[in-house]
């Protein structure tokens, strides 16, 4: 179990061994406190919320509530409350569920190291980047009904395939990989017809976790023209169990990259929500990559105030992800098509093996921290996952 702490205090999904019923718990320490039992001490007039053994109701709640609850929780926590001893559990004796109902995914491209290294990788002779990539975070909605939480198993998808010679055919992808990505998860509903500005961001989304977006390369190189990702991404998206609220990162907010040309007006932010995280990247032990968050070049604001921009409406429960994040050098690659250059450049693990593309039964894992503004770093919990035929 991640060491989250005592200020971060992130939310979770969770069921007791042998039982099936369904708790809210918050990250402290090792420990998760069970909030569902705990809320008739800590939130007594919100413990309605919690009922439900899901973070559905409390992201739904908005943030005048979010902002209740977690100040509530922070007050128990700092005064070492004995009411709350009675109710926490070590992290490793419970099984963490899926934590919230998925409404709508979208999945962005906003990493512009990764664009452009996709960009050489499959056209070295063109442009990197598409035309419009530097003035609208480009993105698609993916398939919500299959995101799965970490440690959910994922089974190497089949599909059409076109080898070098031309002849199409059909089987197991032999180009699976990883997408080390940060999620977005959207709590307070919008309305229909009507944009959310950036200004608007934290009034819409609640927290982040990390995700590993699976890809079939191969699968995916043959049907994505000209629509974009289909069945080479939507057989399963990884997310982490825990959420970790907004609050907790404005101490790791920084400046995003410089934007060039400067965008159109609703996608300009007079404080931007860069964030300075960290994402750690490992294959069966062997660390692979470490990629920077702070140099992806669209914010989620923007994300958000472009996904929205044609009136579409959100939902409690919409997850969006940042896309594949790269940073500028080799080793900060997020995904094994970059890290071997689309399998020119095979990876060493540390027992010596090799990697191209994900083997069965690779462990994946994926685990983030957030470091702020005094230096310090807060642990932002992981997503893994079992590659099996
Ligand atoms: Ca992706």
């Amino acid at each position: 179990m991640t060491d989250f702490g005592r200020t971060t205090l992130p939310y979770c999904s969770f069921v007791r061994p042998g039982d099936d019923r369904a708790c809210v718990g918050v990250g402290i320490g090792t420990d998760v406190l069970d909030l569902t039992a705990a809320a008739a001490t800590v939130v007594p007039g919100r413990r309605d919320l919690f009922g439900g053994g899901s973070l559905d109701a409390l992201l739904a709640a908005g943030p005048q509530v979010w902002h209740e609850v977690r100040l509530a929780l922070a007050t128990h926590v700092e005064r070492d409350d004995a009411a709350l001893a009675e109710h926490l559990l070590p992290g490793g004796d419970v099984e963490l569920l899926l934590p919230f109902a998925v409404a709508d995914y979208v999945d962005f491209y906003a990493s512009e190291h990764h664009a452009t290294t996709v960009g050489r990788i499959f056209r070295p002779d063109g442009e990197a980047l598409p035309p419009s990539w530097k003035h609208l975070p480009i993105g698609y909605h993916g398939r919500a009904g299959t995101v799965v939480v970490s440690g959910t198993p994922v089974r190497r998808p089949s599909g059409q395939t076109r080898a070098a010679d031309g002849t199409v055919g059909f089987g197991p992808t032999a180009r699976l990989d990883l997408e080390a990505e940060i999620g977005f998860v959207v709590g307070a509903a919008s309305t229909p017809g009507e944009p959310v500005p950036i200004s608007a961001f934290d009034q819409h989304v609640f927290g982040i976790c990390v995700v590993n977006d699976w890809s079939a390369r191969d699968i995916q190189a043959w049907e994505y023209v000209p629509l974009g990702p289909f069945l080479g991404k939507s057989f399963a998206t990884s997310v982490s169990p825990w959420i970790v609220p907004l609050a907790a990162l404005e101490h790791a907010r920084v400046s995003p990259p410089p934007r060039d040309p400067e965008p159109l007006p609703y996608l300009r932010d007079e404080q931007p929500w860069g964030l300075d995280l960290e994402l750690v990247v490992t294959i069966e032990g062997t660390v692979v990559s470490r990629a920077p968050f702070s140099s992806v070049y669209w914010t989620a604001a923007q994300m958000l105030a472009h996904l929205t921009v044609n009136g579409a409406s959100l939902r409690t429960g919409d997850l969006y992800a940042s896309g594949t994040v790269s940073g500028p050098e080799a080793g900060q690659r997020g995904s094994l098509l970059e890290l071997s250059w689309n399998g020119a450049e095979p990876v060493t693990l540390d027992d010596g093996s090799t990697r191209t593309f994900l083997r069965d039964g690779d462990h994946v894992c994926i685990a983030a921290t957030a470091r702020l503004a005094d230096g310090t770093h807060i642990e932002l919990g992981q997503v893994d996952g079992q590659v099996i035929a």
